[in-house]
């Protein structure tokens, strides 16, 4: 059995964008999944990729539109019967961290690895024919009234402070930005200078190529079990067995189970998100089109219109629920009364998600070669490749330049 430099247990796109920064730095690399790379979570997501989506699910004011959430319009949150007992400590947490000291603090974590998130992707498509796959564009933020529109929130005031160019439109300038919008729509906040994918999906499979021609062996395997094994770590596999002196977990939302089984334990969730996709939908979307009542994010991609988003607590494995299908189709005519939902597919993915919104990357103490990237949660698609970044800078020790220990997972090994 070959032992390369690095093995990196799963394959989304946080698993890819690491393996083409560790090959930057010279490293021979090894990546396992269990199905094709970047096919998981990181196919379904809506495709947002932006240096200002850097504000953390739990704000001021949260707790008390949560029954609004759950319970009225287009209940963009649940959470199943059976998880009460492991959501109560996570929802406790994750309520403590919204205040607004704790928005501010973990708006800078959010920013170091959003900030590059465009300017890296373009880095890593350079040459692959695929550059197009990542579209200049911007982010719109629905309101219903007017007079409601205003960037005296928590959000924009961080958002403006760190630079992010914003404004409200109303009437005529919203519908020529976004023509396919329904007119109950009076007012979007818009933030320009972002980014998205036409196809997350492709993304990861162009860039799992790029490391596959660079060198990377991508292998199809489930790994069931990871111990050491005197100077190296062991990982027994369903179909094969891999000793590796440097590994890294980056299996998203089942990072916490294989961690589990060496008795490191972390607060990871799996949020489960749901999307439709259109395909010939009749209409065209410009934007990431943002509506906060239904909690999804619209856009046009390879294929057909996307409607993604919306929160689900439940067991990692449980099946989708069918209402939301119909939820979502519901919500796709209330912002786009045009949209034709002939032929639409449903999906379900699993965010990997800690209660204070940002993830665990670096080494892990007392676990000499070991690594961990995950916990991306609702940002993983646009925090990914520097999320490699600093994983392969510290793997290598490379001096770091930034104050990256709010992301250590020291911060839940008290
Ligand atoms: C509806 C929705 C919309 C979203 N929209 C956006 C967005 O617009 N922008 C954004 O930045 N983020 C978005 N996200 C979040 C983003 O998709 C995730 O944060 C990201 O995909 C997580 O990537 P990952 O590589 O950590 O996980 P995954 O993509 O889930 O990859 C983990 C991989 O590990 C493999 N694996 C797990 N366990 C094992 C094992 N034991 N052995 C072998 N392989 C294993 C899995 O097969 C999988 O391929 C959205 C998420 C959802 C659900």
């Amino acid at each position: 059995m070959n032992t390369l430099d690095v093995t990196i247990v799963g394959g989304g796109i946080i698993g890819i964008c690491s393996a083409l920064s560790l090959q930057d730095r010279g490293i021979n690399v090894r990546l396992i999944d269990r199905e094709s790379p970047g096919q998981t979570t990181s196919f379904g997501n809506a495709g947002v990729i932006s240096p200002w989506s850097i504000i953390p699910q739990s704000k001021p004011g949260l707790l008390k539109t949560i029954p609004k959430m759950m319970f009225s319009g287009w209940k963009p949150l649940s959470i199943r019967a059976g998880i009460w007992s492991s959501m109560i400590p996570w929802g406790l947490k994750f309520l403590s961290k919204g205040t607004e000291v704790g928005v501010r603090q973990t708006a800078d974590a959010m920013s170091l690895l959003c900030t590059p998130s465009i300017e890296l992707y373009r880095k890593h498509l350079k040459n692959t024919g695929d550059e197009g796959l990542v579209k200049d564009t911007a982010y719109l933020q629905l309101i219903k009234h007017a007079e409601d529109a205003s960037l005296d929130d928590i959000a924009s005031q961080i958002r403006l402070k760190k630079g992010a160019n914003i404004e409200i439109i109303k009437g005529s300038a919203l519908r020529s930005l976004e023509p396919a919008l329904s007119s109950t729509f009076e007012a979007g906040i818009v933030i320009y200078n972002t980014a998205r994918t036409i196809s997350p999906g492709r993304l990861g499979a162009v860039l799992a190529k790029k490391a596959q021609s660079q060198g990377a062996k991508i292998i199809k395997d489930q790994i069931n079990e990871i111990r050491r094994d005197g100077d190296n770590w062991f990982l027994k596999g369903k179909v094969s067995k891999y000793n590796t002196k440097l590994l890294v977990i980056a299996a998203g939302a089942w990072s916490k189970e294989l961690l589990s089984s060496i008795g490191v334990r972390v607060p990871l969730i799996a949020e489960r998100g749901y999307h439709i996709h259109c395909a010939n939908p009749g209409i065209d979307v410009i934007n990431s089109v943002v509506y906060s009542e239904g909690g999804v994010i619209a856009s046009s991609m390879e294929g057909g219109v996307r409607i993604a988003g919306q929160v689900e607590f439940g067991p990692i494995d449980a099946s989708p629920d069918p209402k939301r299908e119909l939820r979502l189709k519901g919500i796709a005519r209330k912002i786009f009364p045009d949209i034709s939902l002939t032929k639409t597919k449903f999906w379900m993915g699993r965010r990997p998600s800690f209660p204070d919104s940002i993830p665990v990357i670096g080494t892990v103490p007392k676990q000499p070669g070991l690594f961990v990237n995950f916990g991306h949660s609702h940002h993983g698609l646009m925090m990914a490749p520097k999320s490699g970044e600093v994983l392969a800078n510290t793997l290598v020790q490379n001096p770091i330049n930034e104050d990256v220990s709010s992301i250590s997972i020291k911060r839940f090994m008290n």
